[in-house]
């Protein structure tokens, strides 16, 4: 049974509480009166609204589509064994009409009660179906003017949050009469000068002595480009003075709104925002973007970020101005892909740059490398380049570093390394650095069977004479005399040394004991054939020379040296300009 309460969810039928209750107990007393029964009520929902006759405490459940009439409720089958059937004052007659909407769903009913048995005939039911039409009516138009209600408070809601929003967000509002020269202010753009509502004027021409005489012109012309219809929205930033005199930067936007047949504008609606602390926020910013760049632009060399993408095309997203001493290019010709610095590597170094830094990629490990490169204005210099990579999170590979210019290093580095290793006098190996290679080339030997190596040990005939005779200085001459015929007939596999004084040693790499002889021979032919001349002097000279083989299974070059040495002594003790074998 329905409950004569209030249900807890009015929200989904709002019926204002009054006058409403008037014009339905108006309505429940006529029906009351003209069917001449006991009680007439009208419920709206589950809601009992009025009720005149006795005092309802539960109505019935009304037929929902059409009039319902139960002749005698004592004696309806239906409603057998109901308690409220036995309560004074034993209802007998009922009828109940649906009232409903107009869209024809069911909002209420109209309900009469006679305390005995009764029935309605045409006429009645027509009449009681008015009624029933006439509260529904009250009912709708009672729920049309809550839905206003509702709606007007949601709009009044909305417009007091957007009036928060722009207050909170710095904007205010401008509404200008293009024909007339006006413009109106919102509270809320005055505030944004520091004006109050009466501190200012609504004149156009006033409104323009308050932009800063620098953004006026491009002001004015991009409003009338706007008028003109050639942009969709007009929008600018510039600087507009305030009540105490200092500028701040506003984004102004706006729209023309109505315009005459001729598209004359005439009403524009726009809106102003305070940009202030965008603006030095973004001037912070590039300043600070400046001095990274105007540093990384003054270090010497080039500073770059290099991103390999997981396809494997690469590109520099990043390079500092050193690029034009580095590899003579701008950043604008890598900024795509790395193709023209490839280009300027150096063809020898080239497959060791590109491994090299796919060994970077691959164990995320720094990249370092000196290398060389060729350039149009520079020539072949040597470069080295620093860098650490990062993944990103696409699968890709950012280094960040910087290659610098180290030719002048590379320069005095391989100065140093002649020096250390060379024989001022005669430009061959030093002792030292002979030892060294030969030692090396015997552990070339023991790694190899097919290899093979012969040693010369070679030494001046009666050189002291020569020094004795003509002087040291001549001595000098001869000596850089043979060694330059030396160097001649070597290759470049093979290698010579000074090992002190007038004797020279040489390593003849793939060279047996017959071959070795041999270029023994063209050493001292050579020798013979060019004589040393000093002014008008003609020094003949000529030099003795033991060969030995190396053997893998010597256990150090000195050894094999020892042997050629030991030839060497039967070539001198033999009469000297000869060549001996060990
Ligand atoms: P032999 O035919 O037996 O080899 O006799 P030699 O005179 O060539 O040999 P010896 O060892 O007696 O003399 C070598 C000389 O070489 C002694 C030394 O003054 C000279 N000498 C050593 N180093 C230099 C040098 O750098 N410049 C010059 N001019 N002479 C040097
Ligand atoms: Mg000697
Ligand atoms: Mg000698």
């Amino acid at each position: 049974m329905p409950s004569l309460s209030a249900p807890d969810d009015e929200a989904a039928l709002p019926v204002p509480a009054t006058p409403g209750e008037e014009r339905y107990q108006a309505l429940a007393r006529l029906a009351r009166l003209h069917f001449g029964v006991v009680a007439a009520s009208i419920s709206i929902g589950q809601r009992l609204e009025s009720w005149s006759g006795f005092p309802l405490r539960q109505p019935l459940p009304g037929a929902h589509e059409d009039i319902l009439v139960i002749a005698d409720l004592q004696a309806d089958p239906r409603f057998a064994g109901q308690p409220w059937l036995n309560e004074a004052p034993f209802p007998r007659f009922h009828a109940s009409c649906p009232l409903l909407d107009s869209a024809g769903h069911w909002i209420g009913s109209l309900c009469l009660f006679d305390d005995k048995p009764g029935d309605l005939d045409a006429d009645q039911r027509a009449y009681l179906r008015e009624l029933a039409r006439l509260a529904a009516m009250i009912a709708d138009s009672d729920q049309a003017t809550v839905r206003l209600r509702i709606q007007a408070d949601a709009l009044r809601e909305s417009r007091r949050r957007m009036a928060l929003a722009i207050a909170g967000s710095g904007t205010g509002i401008w509404d200008r009469d293009i024909p007339g020269d006006l413009i109106h202010y919102s509270s809320g753009w005055k505030a944004l000068l520091g004006y109050t509502d009466e501190e200012i004027g609504n004149r156009i021409e006033e409104s323009y002595t308050r932009i800063h005489p620098d953004d006026l012109g491009y002001v004015k012309a991009t409003m009338q480009a706007h008028f003109e219809q050639r942009t969709a929205a007009y929008e600018v930033e510039h600087r507009i003075r305030c009540k105490d005199g200092s500028y701040k930067w506003v984004c102004s936007r706006g729209k023309v709104v109505s315009r005459d047949s001729e598209g004359q504008p005439l009403r524009m609606i726009g809106t102003t925002t305070d940009i202030t602390a965008l603006r030095s926020l973004a001037e912070h910013q590039q300043q600070t973007a400046n001095l990274l760049t105007n540093l990384t632009n003054e270090v010497p060399g080039m500073v770059f970020q290099l991103r390999r993408m997981p396809g494997g095309e690469s590109f520099f997203p990043y390079a500092s101005a050193g690029i034009q001493d580095i590899y003579e290019i701008a950043a604008e010709q890598v900024a795509a892909s790395v193709a023209p610095i490839d280009d300027l590597i150096h063809p020898d170094d080239l497959a060791l740059y590109r491994t090299s830094l796919e060994t970077s990629a691959a164990s995320l490990s720094p990249w370092h490398l000196e290398y060389r490169v060729c350039l149009p204005d520079q020539g072949t210099c040597w470069r080295q380049g620093d860098a650490r990579p990062t993944r990103l999170e696409d699968g890709s590979i950012l280094w960040h570093g910087f290659i610098t210019d180290v030719t002048e290093r590379k320069r005095i580095e391989a100065e140093l390394h002649e020096f250390a290793t060379t024989d001022c006098l005669t430009q061959v190996f030093n002792r030292r650095h002979f030892l060294k290679l030969a030692e090396a080339e015997l552990e070339h030997l023991r790694q190899s069977d097919e290899r093979c190596a012969s040693i010369l040990m070679c030494d001046l005939d009666h050189f002291k004479a020569i020094n004795d005779r003509y002087g040291h200085a001549v001595g000098d001459h001869a000596l850089s005399h043979f060694a330059s015929i030396l160097r001649h007939h070597l290759r470049r596999t093979d290698l010579a040394g000074r090992l002190g004084g007038e004797e020279f040693a040489v390593v003849l790499v793939d060279v047996d004991m017959e071959g070795a002889t041999a270029i023994a021979q063209r050493l001292q032919a050579s020798l013979a054939e060019s004589t040393l001349t000093e002014g008008d002097m003609r020094i003949d000279l000529t030099i003795s020379i033991g060969i030995s083989v190396m053997h893998a299974n010597d256990t150090s070059a000195e050894v094999a040296l020892t042997r050629s040495d030991m030839a060497l002594y039967r070539a001198k003790q033999a009469g000297r300009n000869r060549i001996e074998c060990h």
